[in-house]
């Protein structure tokens, strides 16, 4: 729902952009900070939107930084995040990516498999440091969503595997600048079902303890992100239900009292305060279905062609009261171009502002400039 002055915003802005909300950003950090056990380390995965102004406020409300590239951790670095507040997870990290972090002194690198432990502490060792890691552990559970976005079980490229870790303990004490400090879990995105967390909870229990009856203790736990939005329903459910979220958390991880618990939240933070706004160029009717033609396409927002994400269409701008189905596409040379399909919406024509909405998080930063496609623009209010 947008107000009459953001309206008039859109009306005298150039479509397509990015609009973001920064009073839903507001309220939504203020929500996990109230739902947050103050010892909760609450990273913010960069990775869903890394603009510079919306990563400053984030900052500011005290989230640390989950890096999945080095330019992710030079964008935290340049925002003014410390080193001890960046972690770094990816499968695949080149040498200079690992050289910057290193260089920048991050909290943690979080590692995915042993060649890449090898190279870490070379590199390391040629700087004359340590490099603090924890095992990304790949828990073979479940997330329940769509295959492209589930990362945590065996057959994904992701983490390493329980049958592996007796070699990683023995690679391990062979590695003189290296810290291992942790273990990291991350099994998906766009969760929706606290079930799912639950079962997380279970697995970091069984594998904690293994490591600690191994002789590893180690000071953090970290259990990634995930926690999905609402996209059917932005307006009724703009912010998350943190708290049940974390309770799950607080009730079912059996910790040892040195042991801290790690986040990294990007979707549930910046999900609902982006809209992707443009107008209607033509429509089309043809004998079964009428197309609304819109200035933004997949090359602005390609989580539909990508992942047939669902994204609430509305036409925001017209002051008509009869709905129509449309097939709503963009312009750009590829059937999968396409927003939705038989999207109920107040009738359309040329000219009509229409939101797509829920895109803060992976919209802007999945944009291409294919069909060289203008640089994308934002308005941030
Ligand atoms: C993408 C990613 C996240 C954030 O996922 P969301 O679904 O946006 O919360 C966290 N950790 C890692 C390692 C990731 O790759």
């Amino acid at each position: 729902m947008f107000s009459q002055k953001q309206l008039n915003t859109f009306k005298e802005t150039e479509t397509p952009f990015y609009y973001y909300d920064l009073g839903v950003l507001n309220k939504t950090l203020a929500a996990i900070k109230k739902a947050a056990p103050p010892e909760y380390h609450i990273h913010y995965a960069l990775k869903a939107n890394a603009h510079p102004q919306l990563l400053q406020l984030i900052k500011e409300a005290g989230l640390g930084a989950d890096c999945v590239s080095g330019n992710e951790v030079k964008r935290a670095v340049e925002t003014g995040y410390s080193g001890n507040k960046i972690v770094f997870a990816g499968v695949g990290k080149s040498d200079k990516e690992i050289n910057y972090a290193l260089d920048h002194s991050i909290f943690c690198f979080n590692v995915e498999s042993v060649p890449e432990l090898k190279v870490i502490d070379e590199l390391a060792r040629k700087k004359n440091t340590r490099a603090n890691i924890a095992l990304r552990i790949n828990p073979n559970v479940d997330a329940y969503t769509h295959k492209y976005i589930t990362t945590g079980l065996e057959e994904n490229k992701f983490g390493i595997n329980p049958y592996e870790f007796d070699t990683v303990i023995e690679e391990l004490k062979k590695l003189s600048h290296i810290n291992f400090i942790g273990l990291h879990f991350h099994i998906g995105s766009q969760i929706n079902d606290l079930t799912p967390f639950k079962n997380l909870c279970s697995r970091v229990n069984e594998i904690n303890k293994w490591f600690i009856q191994k002789g590893y203790l180690l000071p953090h736990i970290n259990v990634g992100g995930g926690l999905g939005i609402d996209y059917k329903d932005p307006d009724t459910n703009t912010i998350v239900d943190f708290e049940s979220y974390f309770k799950v958390f607080k009730q079912f991880l059996e910790l040892q009292p040195q042991q801290e618990i790690h986040f990294e939240l990007g979707r549930a933070i910046i999900g609902q305060c982006g809209s992707l706004i443009s107008r209607v160029l033509y429509v089309k009717h043809g004998i079964n279905t009428s197309f609304a033609i819109l200035d933004a396409g997949m090359t602005e927002l390609i989580r539909p062609a990508l992942y047939q994400a669902y994204h609430k269409i509305e036409n925001i701008s017209s002051e008509k009261k009869t709905s129509l189905k449309y097939d709503v596409v963009g312009p750009i040379c590829e059937s999968s171009d396409c927003f939705g399909k038989a999207v109920e919406m107040i009738e359309t024509e040329r000219g009509d502002i229409i939101a797509i909405r829920s895109a803060g998080a992976y919209g802007e930063v999945m944009s291409s400039q294919y069909n060289l496609r203008d640089k994308l623009r934002s308005v941030i209010l």
